[in-house]
């Protein structure tokens, strides 16, 4: 028998409370390598908890993340899980790209030290490979034109093509995005969809929380429902978005379509 290749992200039994309130009820979730699994569901359903979850940003009560086969935030020690380092966790996010709802880059870098930054730093790479890399990278999202501006110079839309460039730098085994247009305006949403399909379309592993419904059914695998913490439903996007099983599902849908 082969060795299978691993999952590039598993979620297992996924709790997660604040306080008294239970924000992720039990989550079983698999991706596999070049698969496109996209989150939809109501505000406050624990969307961004669970892909917090995944990269250790958050961490969970009960439950266990794996990323391209290795437990994150803990490893096996005498038969029992134990807690790593910060150290050792920054190290295992650096494979995990992640791209938020607000752009996050550094006001006072240009757009080409903000995507050379990390593999400078991260990979030691010289700083002439990650500036090469990270040319590359901008030509890739179209900002090519865009290298020595400064983010503030750009637009919403440009700024988010520079963040998704930045969490390619690292080649990461995954990409996270958590609602990456909704800071947008709506002029400017088609080109950072235009973006991340493309990435989709070459193979790159995302999960993807988005509200916008129509671009669910063209980019994923997987369509997951999340409400009140729970995977309500999760299949094909045509199952899920055009034929969807559950009540809650399709009141959800009859809303945001
Ligand atoms: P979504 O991304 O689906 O809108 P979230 O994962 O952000 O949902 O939040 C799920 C629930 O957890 C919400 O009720 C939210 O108010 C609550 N929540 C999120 N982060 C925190 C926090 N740091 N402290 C307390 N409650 C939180
Ligand atoms: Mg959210």
């Amino acid at each position: 028998m082969s060795a299978a290749r691993p999952a590039a992200v598993t979620v297992h039994d996924a709790h997660k409370w604040y306080g008294a309130h239970q924000v992720l009820a039990g989550i079983e979730l698999t991706v596999q390598p070049g698969q496109v699994t996209v989150i939809i569901g109501p505000s406050g359903s624990g969307k961004s908890t669970l892909l917090r979850a995944v990269n250790h940003l958050e961490k969970l009560d009960i439950g266990h993340v794996t990323v391209n086969g290795e437990p994150i935030g803990v490893r096996h020690h005498r038969g029992r899980l134990k807690e790593i380092s910060e150290r050792a966790i920054l190290a295992q996010r650096r494979g995990i790209g992640f791209v938020f709802q607000g752009f996050h880059l550094f006001p006072h870098l240009t757009v080409l030290e903000n995507v050379a930054a990390a593999p400078a730093a991260a990979k030691r790479k010289s700083r002439a490979e990650a500036a090469e890399l990270a040319r590359t990278l901008l030509g890739r999202v179209g900002l090519a034109d865009k290298v020595d501006a400064y983010p503030r110079q750009l637009s919403g839309g440009q700024q988010q093509r520079v963040a998704i460039a930045r969490a390619l730098a690292l080649e990461p085994g995954v990409i996270l995005f958590d609602e990456p247009t909704s800071a947008l305006d709506p002029e400017l949403v088609g080109e950072v969809l235009s973006v991340i399909k493309d990435l989709a379309t070459g193979g790159t592993t995302l999960i993807v929380v988005t509200h916008e419904i129509g671009f669910a059914r063209e980019i994923a695998d997987t369509v997951v429902f999340l409400d009140g913490g729970r995977i309500v439903e999760q299949g094909p996007p045509d199952r899920v978005l055009d034929r969807p099983e559950h009540p809650r599902t399709r009141e959800f849908l009859s809303k945001v379509l």
